[in-house]
């Protein structure tokens, strides 16, 4: 008897220290700071130079576009429960900028754009300078938020800094020579930034935001484009219908290569957690294919 007294008071002991010096996730989890974004671009960008330490969290639900999106009721809960609230522009995301006026006085606000020199195109990460600028941003409302992690998240954008200059020097360097510096894109108007940066001619099918469906006769004269160019790929987006581009290369004879906007994600690459950098090596090897760029 004696025996089991002493086996019940040891397991009970054991349990309560198990308690005290191991909390669950759980308890863990309801301390840690909560930063909410609006889509993939600030989310992916935050989780990298959060590592961890803070949960990040995305109101556009992977495989949804960001132009048009509708928040559900309960986006406006989760964004008064958030430490901050990171989203592009109002310009891109209008109804984020509408869930931000509703948001409590605890939740901060950050709008990206507003310390980006302001240009035509609302895809403002499309280059790495402003993928800098953008990160930084993030950095410092992270060291607001969680001041004790400070040193983690400026060694993290550190790192996400040396990316942003590699890439800046391979898409430099591989897109210098190439066949063809045409790249049309059928779909919409997001690279604009990223062409100019590397003096590309962009052609997209729509404008810079993803309503107002395209024309037939828009299409008419991209597949007239093509047939008189030398353009030998096209473009497309990885969540768009492939019905589209399948009809331009049928009628063009040009093969189909994806390119990644990044404001939107599809499951499986948020599910396996790509970077932006990731998307971003992916559109330079679409590119150079597509553009037939010698290996430099
Ligand atoms: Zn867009």
């Amino acid at each position: 008897m004696r025996k089991y007294v002493f086996w019940i008071l040891f397991l009970a002991i054991a349990v309560v220290l198990g308690v005290l010096l191991f909390p669950s996730k759980k308890a863990q989890m309801a301390n840690t700071p909560v930063v909410l974004t609006s889509g993939y671009v600030p989310y992916t960008i935050t989780q990298q130079l959060a590592g961890g330490n803070v949960s990040v969290q995305m109101l556009l639900p992977p495989g949804a576009e960001p132009h048009a999106f509708e928040p559900t009721p309960g986006a406006l809960l989760t964004l008064k429960q958030a430490a901050a609230f990171i989203y592009v522009s109002d310009e891109l995301e209008p109804w984020a900028a509408d869930l931000a006026k509703a948001a409590g006085v605890q939740t901060r606000l950050v709008q990206l754009a507003s310390t980006v020199p302001a240009g035509a195109d609302p895809h403002i990460w499309m280059t790495f300078d402003n993928a800098k600028i953008l990160a930084a941003q993030i950095a410092q409302v992270l060291e607001d938020i969680a001041p004790a992690r400070k040193e983690i998240f400026e060694k993290n954008l550190a790192k996400f800094n040396r990316e942003m200059d590699q890439l800046n020097s391979a898409f430099q360097t591989a897109l210098a020579r190439c066949r063809s510096r045409r790249v049309v894109h059928v779909g919409h108007l997001a690279f604009k930034n990223l062409a100019d940066a590397y003096h590309l001619q962009l052609t997209a099918l729509s404008g810079t935001s993803h309503e107002g469906e395209h024309s037939a006769k828009k299409l008419a004269q991209l597949i007239k484009q093509i047939k008189e160019s030398n353009v030998s790929a096209i473009f497309t987006e990885d969540t768009l219908s492939p019905r589209l581009a399948q009809t331009v290369a049928q009628e063009t004879g040009a093969q189909i290569l994806p390119l990644y906007p990044v404001e939107h994600i599809s499951k499986e690459d948020f599910n396996h957690n790509v970077t932006y950098a990731e998307l971003m090596h992916r559109n330079l090897e679409s590119l150079k294919r597509g553009l037939q760029c010698p290996a430099p």
